[in-house]
Parts: structure tokens; C-alpha cells; sequence
């Protein structure tokens, strides 16, 4: 019997265009502000450098990482001229990673302030920061004391080259939680008692809160990568990006009463069929998905049975309306990426950013809306299936030497390993 081709190997379909419409749709929500890109965790799972270049075309010059690490590898992707900050502030072990890469710490402290003064004091052309300041979240951020301190401390601030003020909103997905306008109100307070400066306090959700908080620039994450931000999904701009495709590696016929994976979790009821399916909780379906939620094949819900194994996932597809079969195609993500969240006791931001390294990363380029239906296949080497689509890229032009060269992602002078498959990662992300 001949199989059809396909890989055991998941695919993560990303697509870079619609990345870029979410882009240009954010900026619609926030037309006289900046719209500053979170690409933190390796741009929530989908890809940094990849991501992080589509975005530059979109023509986003501002980003915000966690770490200089994350920083380093985005300023490789993007070339010299971005603006990249790193959210979780100087550390005295990243000074060389910071200065090396042009990366623009966030002060969170007094103490990151005197810190980072100290370095930009004795260096060339030292990079700008922002401060952020805190308002209620009581995470990262100047508390009132000590936006208070650096106020009265001139020098202090020249030193830094403050270019934004910011602070972050706990509860923007939440359109009427009374924190909001609260929060507003103390960064409005506190801010003013800085010098004048360009001022952020939105991410996504926050962008959603109306023009009051978009201030000079939104810093939006989980919008650009098609998650939904707020309690109000029906009117959010961002439409879906990432679809995780695994494939049907086996069909079984269970009769009632038998048991389905590991520690017997699920007895058969009746009589099924099902479909064992090439991704497990290596790859990002979270074992809290067991037994409650969904994968979908051919647009209709499969319920996913059994306990999720590391390579495999069990779906019963007993009452499918079209045939399945080896190789067949089984998504997770995509459109149901808020329902598959909920169902695990999750949030979209988590299952994205949990995504496995054993993924391979597929960026899609669609060069006009007919391409969006191409044919979804899980095949590794793309040469091995009759469904290559022409206008796929690979994840960006690399020239031996050039700039945009991650520097130790590959090994020296190696090819490009075949198939596609990204580089290992570097230790720094
Ligand atoms: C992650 C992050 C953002 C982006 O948040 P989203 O909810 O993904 O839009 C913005 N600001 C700060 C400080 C962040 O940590």
C-alpha cells in the first residue's frame, strides 16, 4: 500500500502577511500614536528574527524584547536602525550585550537609573532609554518615592536620555475594570512630574481602551500574532496567524469499553474510530488539553481523547463528515487558538509561546488573497510534496557575512541544513 507524502514532523504556519495586517490595523486603532512591537519570547514562540523582519517592512522601527539576549538576536534580524528596548531593565551582566547591540534598557528602578547613568557617563554615544514607572500593577516600575528621586536629579536624567516615559495597565483586557482609569490617572500624575517626554501606557488590550491611552505610542503584542486582547474579541482588528498542523500518523477502531492512552484516562463509551496524531506536549499541546478540547480536521471539531502524549495526540474522529487518512492534516491554533486556551486552563499568550523547538517554522509570504487557500500539508522537505507553493520563502535572505548573520546560530561555514529547518538556538534566547 503507497502512503501519501507526508512528515511526521509538525509544522507551525506562520503568516508573515497577515502579521503585517495586523500591523497596519493596530495602527488604525491608534492613528496618531507609534505602534511599537513586543516581540519578547522569541515574538511569542513564532520566530523573532523572521517576525521581527516582517514587522520592519511593515514599518515598525520600534520593539520591545525581555532580555538583551532577545535584543541581540532582533538587532542581527533587523540591521542597525531599529529601536529595540529591553523590558526587563540593565543588568551588569548584559552590559556588553547591551552596548554591542544598540539596545535601549527600560529603567525600572532608581537603582537600574544610577546603574545605567554610571555606564552611559562613561561611553560613546551610550544608548537612550525609557523609564518606566509604576502605576498599579506593581510588577516592573518606578514606585511614586522614586520617580520622586529622580525628578529632583537633573543630572540623573540627562545621563539617562529618557526618550519615553512608560507604564504598563494590569487589567486592559478587562473593558470595565475600575483599575484602568485609575492607572490612567496616576501615570498622567507621575509623568508630569518629569521633564516633558512621549509617553506609553498601552499594550494591545490598553490600545482597545479608546484614544485616551494611546498617548504617543502603543506597544502591542498579542494583537500582532492574531490572539485576541480583550473581553471583547467580535471587535478586535487582528485576525489569526499561527495554525499548528500535525499529521494522522495511524487509524484505529476501538469498540466500547476499551481504553485510550496513557493511564487509561479515556474508556471508548461506544464504539470509535480514531486518529493518532503527529504533535504532543513537545511540540506545545499543553497535557492539560486531555480529554477537554478540540484539534480541528477539515473545519470540524475532533474532540481530543486520552491523555496528550510527548509526540502524539489521540483525536476521535468517529463522527466526521469527510474521510480521514494517514498523512491527512489535524490544526490546533489557528482560529480556535482562544478556545483550545480556555479548554486547557490557559491563556492564548501561553500556548503560543510554549510552542516546541521540534516544530519546524513554515512563514508564509501570500502575495495576494488567492494564495490564502493553499493547500495545507505537513511535509518536512517541501520538494517531496506535489503542494510546494511558490511564493513561500525561506525565513529571510542570509548572505555568508553579512550583517543580518546571527552570529554562532550555525555552525561555521556550514550550509543551510535542507528542508528548511531553522538553525539550533543560540544560548542567548
Ligand atoms: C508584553 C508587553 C506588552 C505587549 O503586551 P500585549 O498584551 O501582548 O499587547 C506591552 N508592554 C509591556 C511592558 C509588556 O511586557
Amino acid at each position: 500500500m503507497s502512503l501519501p507524502p507526508y512528515s511526521t514532523r509538525p509544522t507551525l504556519r506562520i503568516d508573515l502577511a497577515q502579521i503585517k495586517a495586523n500591523y497596519d490595523a493596530l495602527k488604525g486603532l491608534a492613528p496618531r500614536a507609534k505602534v511599537a512591537a513586543a516581540v519578547k519570547a522569541d515574538a511569542y514562540g513564532l520566530g523573532v528574527e523572521s517576525v521581527g523582519r516582517a514587522l520592519y517592512g511593515a514599518g515598525c522601527r520600534i520593539y520591545f524584547v525581555a532580555t538583551a539576549g532577545e535584543g541581540k538576536l532582533l538587532r542581527e534580524a533587523i540591521g542597525p536602525n531599529g529601536a529595540i528596548y529591553v523590558l526587563n531593565g540593565p543588568a551588569p551582566r548584559d552590559k556588553a550585550a547591551l552596548l554591542g547591540a544598540k539596545l535601549k534598557p527600560v529603567i525600572n528602578s532608581i537603582g537600574q537609573a544610577r546603574y545605567w547613568a554610571e555606564i552611559a557617563r562613561e561611553t560613546n554615544e551610550p544608548p537612550y532609554t525609557a523609564i518606566h514607572i509604576e502605576t498599579g500593577m506593581n510588577r516592573l516600575g518606578m514606585p511614586a518615592a522614586e520617580v520622586a528621586m529622580l525628578a529632583s536629579d537633573k543630572a540623573l536624567w540627562r545621563a539617562l536620555h529618557p526618550e519615553w516615559i512608560m507604564s504598563h495597565l494590569a487589567c486592559a483586557s478587562i473593558t470595565n475594570h475600575p483599575l484602568n482609569a485609575e492607572q490612567l490617572k496616576t501615570f498622567k500624575a507621575l509623568s508630569a512630574t518629569l521633564p516633558p517626554t512621549p509617553l506609553s501606557l498601552a499594550n494591545t488590550a490598553g490600545a482597545y481602551l479608546g484614544k485616551d491611552y494611546h498617548f504617543q505610542m502603543i506597544r502591542t503584542g498579542i494583537g500582532l500574532y492574531g490572539g485576541m486582547a480583550t473581553d471583547k474579541p467580535g471587535q478586535e482588528v487582528s485576525k489569526p496567524v499561527v495554525k499548528l498542523l500535525a499529521p494522522i500518523l495511524q487509524l484505529h477502531e476501538v469498540k466500547a469499553g476499551e481504553c485510550i492512552g496513557y493511564d487509561a484516562t479515556h474508556i471508548a463509551k461506544r464504539d470509535m474510530r480514531l486518529a493518532t496524531v503527529g504533535a504532543g506536549y513537545a511540540d506545545g499541546v499543553p497535557i492539560s488539553m486531555s480529554n477537554v478540547a478540540h484539534a480541528v480536521i477539515h473545519d470540524e471539531d475532533v474532540p481530543i481523547v486520552g491523555r496528550v502524549s510527548m509526540d502524539l495526540t489521540i483525536v476521535d474522529v468517529t463522527d466526521l463528515h469527510m474521510p480521514v487518512q494517514v498523512g491527512g492534516v489535524v490544526v490546533f491554533l489557528g482560529d480556535r487558538l482562544e478556545a483550545q486556551a480556555k479548554a486547557a486552563g490557559t491563556i492564548n499568550y501561553e500556548l503560543l509561546v510554549r510552542l516546541g523547538q521540534r516544530v519546524r517554522r513554515d512563514y508564509w509570504k501570500p502575495r495576494n488573497d488567492k494564495d490564502k487557500g493553499a493547500p495545507e500539508t505537513t511535509a518536512t522537505d517541501s520538494k517531496s510534496t506535489g503542494h510546494k507553493p511558490s511564493h513561500r520563502k525561506p525565513s529571510g535572505p542570509r548572505k555568508p557575512g553579512g550583517p543580518r548573520k546571527p552570529s554562532g546560530t550555525r555552525r561555521p561555514g556550514g550550509p543551510r541544513k535542507p528542508g528548511g529547518s531553522r538553525p539550533q538556538r543560540s544560548p542567548g534566547r
